[in-house]
């Protein structure tokens, strides 16, 4: 009998890829109109380089980008990037249905969590921001999701592997660590079926059905 449905947030719960290009872009948008003489183009590719070098969370992409630009320091561009990037990140939403089916999962009587990885305090920003953060029961943030991250869940909800559903959008992160333990999984593959997990949707909304099926 499943008792707890974890959830993944990054483009599980919210297109986070989609939200990020157009948070940056808005970014650089800005930078260029406050004096940054590059093309958008040139400066997103040189930030998206930067990102991966020194990780997601580094808080001082948009120096490190002027510096690889050869455009001198300048505080006021750095600023409009700043401001511009948090303007956009306020408009994220979830995918459609995500709501209704989380609020319809709750009534049904689920243990609902969320299984993230990175800073706790920016998965709780995106959550608040999301509007989601009154509708899990557990959230757990981790640096980096491994089997040992999702039988420490399994510990803290003192539930069976077979008593849980993992919802996510990675194989790597998502779907294999916690299928290894015998957690039943469902790959979120919003661009085409996915293979490895036990149950795959496009759609946030058909998980009622596949969780329906799983009870009978
Ligand atoms: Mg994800």
């Amino acid at each position: 009998m499943l008792r707890a449905i974890v959830f993944d947030i990054d483009n599980t719960l919210f297109p986070s890829n989609d939200f990020a290009e157009y948070a940056r872009r808005n970014a650089l948008t800005a930078m260029i109109e406050a004096g940054m003489d590059v093309d958008e183009n040139t400066a997103y590719k040189k930030l998206r380089h930067v990102i991966e070098r020194y990780g997601p969370n580094y808080p001082q992409h948009f120096n490190i980008l002027l510096k690889e630009l050869g455009v001198k320091h300048n505080p006021k561009i750095i600023a409009a990037g700043i401001v511009a990037y948090h303007q956009a990140k306020t408009g994220i939403f979830p995918y459609p249905d995500v709501p209704k089916t989380i609020i319809s999962l709750r009534e049904r009587g689920y243990k609902l969590c969320i299984a993230s990885e990175g800073k706790a305090l920016k998965q709780w920003d995106k959550l608040i921001r999301l509007g989601l953060h009154n509708m899990f029961h557990e959230v757990f943030v981790t640096p980096k999701k491994t089997g040992h991250f999702y039988k420490s869940i399994l510990d803290k909800l003192k539930l069976k592997p077979q008593e849980v559903l993992m919802v996510g959008d990675r194989l790597d992160k998502d779907i294999l660590p916690a299928k290894s333990l015998g957690i039943k999984t469902v790959l979120v593959a919003h661009e085409h079926a996915g293979k490895g997990a036990d149950y795959s949707v496009r759609n946030f909304g058909e998980l009622l059905k596949i969780i329906e099926r799983l009870e009978k």
